[in-house]
């Protein structure tokens, strides 16, 4: 197996994988209706829920072809009944994707809004529920990938649960690193895309989440023929396989990864993202950088950190000086400050982040911002 060249990816997805994941994909042309390969498919749906530590008898996955936003998509337009509104507790860019996704399906919503870099006020959504007994659905994102806030899932579900109503919870990008529990964390509905936690392919996205309630939405209106949960969920009960075609190739990357994910362990994975996190914030704290989520709230995996106020900085130029060194950073998802994010995803580990300080360093150095980095302001403390 020839080695691939190594670009570590600090970028928020797809991430960093590995050469036996990227090799797994070379694999002999095989059409999808095989029972060989649907039997595949029960294993990975399996698998998906044992991540999340879901019992299997009442957790279920359904598989879909397409990136993470396909899930946020499925889960709004076939988990509400006729008549009932959607809330959504949005304080960034993912839960803002969620309120578009309403508005292009015409689903009644509120679009509960909180400051970007504050957990939400836990007193207004419960107020919010509560005055409003038609909301049939609460959606949240777990880790705001727009600027790395960690949002109260578990408290934000028992409100949901209290009055009702489903909780599905966007956790693209926490999902197979940060550990989560289905059941203990009042989530109904999770979610995510291969390319991320898993560190396999872009192409296979997964929701994971309760049988009956996906069995109930039979008969809620259907808004979507590509995009049904319970149709998906159906087709795959009764034959094992995706209605319409799989991503072959990308499945067969996914089995290899999920094979690396149990060997490594979720404890072992954690603590790996872990070490890579705190590489990053020493390393942005070293050169002054300040970010926009204090550090009690960050979810351990997104730094979010805020241009310096120097005439010289220019992130497209230490981008391209990154990039050419097989560094790729990432800009900011916010619209009050200028930022960019250093990223915790991926087959990437501790000596990966210092070996990149390095080159962003000469970066900084080599188009004239002065280090220690400067602010015209003096911080805020919050
Ligand atoms: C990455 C991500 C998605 C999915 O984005 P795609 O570009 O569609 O793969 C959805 N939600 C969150 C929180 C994410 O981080």
């Amino acid at each position: 197996m020839e080695p691939v060249k190594r670009n570590i990816l600090l970028n928020p997805g797809p991430s960093t994988t590995t050469d036996t994941v990227k090799y797994a994909q070379v694999v002999p042309d095989i059409c999808p209706r095989e029972k060989e390969f649907a039997g595949l498919m029960k294993g990975i749906r399996e698998d998906l829920v044992r991540i999340v530590h879901g019992d299997l008898q009442k957790y279920t996955s359904v598989l879909f072809c397409g990136s993470g936003t396909i899930n946020i998509d499925v889960c709004l337009n076939s988990l509400l009944p006729e008549g009932k509104k959607i809330l959504v507790v949005n304080n960034g860019a993912y839960s803002t994707r969620a309120t578009e996704i309403c508005e292009y399906y015409g689903l009644p919503f509120i679009d509960l809004k909180f400051p970007v870099d504050q957990i939400p006020d836990l007193e207004v959504v419960e107020k919010t529920i509560r005055e409003n007994p038609d909301i049939a659905l609460v959606h949240t994102t777990h880790n705001e990938t727009g600027t790395g806030l960690l949002n109260p899932i578990k408290e934000i579900g028992a409100l949901a649960h209290r009055y009702g109503a489903l909780f599905t919870v966007d956790t693209t990008s926490t999902y197979a690193m940060r550990p989560i529990n289905i059941e203990e964390d009042n989530i109904d509905f999770c979610m995510a895309s291969a390319q991320k936690g898993l560190m396999a392919f872009t192409g296979l996205s997964f929701v994971i989440g309760r049988r009956e309630a996906i069995e109930q939405s039979a008969s809620y209106p259907k808004r979507s023929y590509y995009c049904n949960l319970y149709l998906q969920y159906e087709y795959f009960e009764k034959t094992g396989e995706m209605h319409f075609t799989p991503p072959v190739q990308t499945i067969y990357a996914a089995i290899q990864a999920l094979k690396e994910y149990w060997q490594e362990g979720e404890e072992a994975k954690w603590a790996r993202h872990t070490r890579v996190f705190n590489a990053i914030n020493k390393g942005l704290d070293e050169l002054g950088f300040r970010q926009v989520i204090r550090p009690e709230w960050r979810a351990g995996l997104v730094s979010s950190a805020i241009y310096p106020d120097d005439p010289a900085w220019d992130f497209d130029k230490i981008h391209d000086y990154c990039y050419e060194r097989g560094f790729t950073i990432y800009p900011g998802k916010i619209s009050t400050a200028n930022t960019f994010r250093l990223c915790a995803l991926g087959a990437i580990d501790e000596p990966d982040i210092n070996d990149f300080f390095m080159v962003f360093k000469n970066a900084l150095k080599e188009t004239g911002v002065a280090v220690p980095v400067h602010y015209s302001t003096p911080e805020e403390t919050k």
